[in-house]
């Protein structure tokens, strides 16, 4: 065994994904798929919306200066003619003397220019009476008023919200142009590893970076691949390396021990750019070129491989997908409740429980620890250069929800 000859930063390392990770291309998909997907470009309406004026109230379509004067005490009569709904206009016209009769969002008729609410009216066979005035424009929607023809309504690189793809829909777009969602092959190496499902036994442990990092893609825009356990075996790791993804996810075997087969077939076949890190946890990571794909070493130890993602991986989903390179997750800033200790020369990953408003460290090391970051509620950076910091500094927190 030997260790590692040089590590590189975090910050080296990202410098190096953010120069070689490029967003994928554009496909088309329905509007009703569209949801959480990332707009490939910006997007104008071709229509109004709404395309005809509307009536906002249930009452009588008028003309505003019939009313004039109108009052309980002075009840202006007027013929009502037809009536007005949604999708089924009047086909006549108003006009001076007359009314139709029109519901929540039916076309307002020709020559009126304004609804008188059913409140403000008594109706009497073909007659209502008005009591009360209304004013030009009153209770009528505007063509255009929510979208105008020619208007931007969404920018590229947006991240469909529901009320995107209802905007959209109000638009009369049936497609949508999104970027490509980036395809990650999942490769779990080890021999002692069950597929998920298993029960434990014995020397044998269930994989959990397979199924962890399967939720981890999904959470930043891509789809992962995971077909199976890969054995600590050249041949197969390999094959396995070789995909049609878009990026490579390897887990385990990243170091440089002797079962560490994944760094010198990269290295070997094709580029391994870096390979050891100044971290805690994910020292034995690595990134890489293969056949014109990003490929990700990460540990297997599961705390060193959520971590490894969520610095390097993930920002290569993100970024590859359309998505801001940026974590995904909310932060947020208090003070620690007791000190947290670190070592100079490397970044360090600490796990965090937010109690009562304060910060509570929980651990650095104990990459094995699962559960360790199920019970935090987030993590803190520590970085190269600090020796930790005492109790009571503000820090910021990410949270992992
Ligand atoms: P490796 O990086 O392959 O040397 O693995 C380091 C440690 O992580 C060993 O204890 C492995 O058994 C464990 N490990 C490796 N892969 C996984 C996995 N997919 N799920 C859970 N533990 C793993
Ligand atoms: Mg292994």
């Amino acid at each position: 065994m030997r260790g590692f000859a040089r590590r590189s930063t975090v910050a080296e390392a990202i410098g190096w994904l953010d120069s070689r990770v490029r967003r994928l291309g554009d496909e088309r998909t329905a509007l009703r798929e569209a949801g959480g997907r990332v707009l490939a470009h910006d997007v104008a309406s071709g229509v109004d919306v709404p395309g005809f004026v509307r009536a906002m109230m249930d009452g009588f379509a008028v003309r505003a200066a019939d009313t004039i004067g109108a009052s309980p005490y002075n009840r202006l009569p007027l013929n009502v003619v037809g009536e007005s709904m949604p999708g089924r206009p009047f086909a006549g016209r108003a006009g001076p003397g007359l009314a139709v009769r029109i519901m929540t969002g039916a076309p307002l008729p020709e020559g009126a220019d304004a609804v008188l609410p059913v409140e403000l009216v008594e109706i009497q066979g073909d007659f209502i009476f008005a009591q009360g005035e209304v004013s030009p424009e009153k209770h009528i929607g505007r063509i255009g008023e929510d979208i105008s023809a020619g208007s931007a309504v969404l920018s590229a690189g947006r991240r469909l919200r529901p009320q995107d793809i209802g905007v959209l829909s109000s638009i009369g777009a049936a497609e949508v142009v999104v970027v490509r969602r980036p395809r990650a092959r999942i490769v779990v190496t080890g021999n002692e590893l069950l597929p998920v499902g298993s029960q434990p036994a014995g020397a044998r442990i269930v994989d959990s970076n397979g199924p962890m990092l399967e939720a981890l893609v999904v959470r930043d825009g891509g789809l992962p691949i995971h077909p199976g356990i890969v054995p600590d075996e050249p041949g197969a790791i390999l094959a396995a390396l070789r995909s049609d993804a878009d990026l490579v996810l390897v887990s385990g075997g990243s170091s440089v021990g002797q079962e560490d087969l994944a760094p010198s077939l990269l290295a070997e076949h094709g580029e391994l750019a870096i390979h050891g890190l100044a971290m805690r946890p994910s020292r034995p990571t690595g990134m890489g070129m293969l056949d014109g794909r990003p490929v990700f070493l990460l540990p297997g130890n599961p705390v060193s491989c959520l971590c490894a993602y969520d610095f390097f991986a993930g920002r290569a989903t993100r970024v590859l997908g359309g998505r801001s390179p940026e974590w995904p997750y909310r932060r947020l800033r208090a003070s620690l409740k007791r000190k947290a200790s670190s070592t100079i020369g490397r970044l360090d990953y600490l796990r965090v429980r937010c109690d009562g408003g304060l910060v509570e460290p929980l651990s650095i090391g104990g990459a094995s620890l699962l559960s360790s970051t199920t019970r935090a509620d987030g993590f803190v950076l520590i970085p190269e250069e600090s020796e930790g910091y005492p109790a009571g500094t503000q820090v910021e927190v990410f949270l992992y929800d």
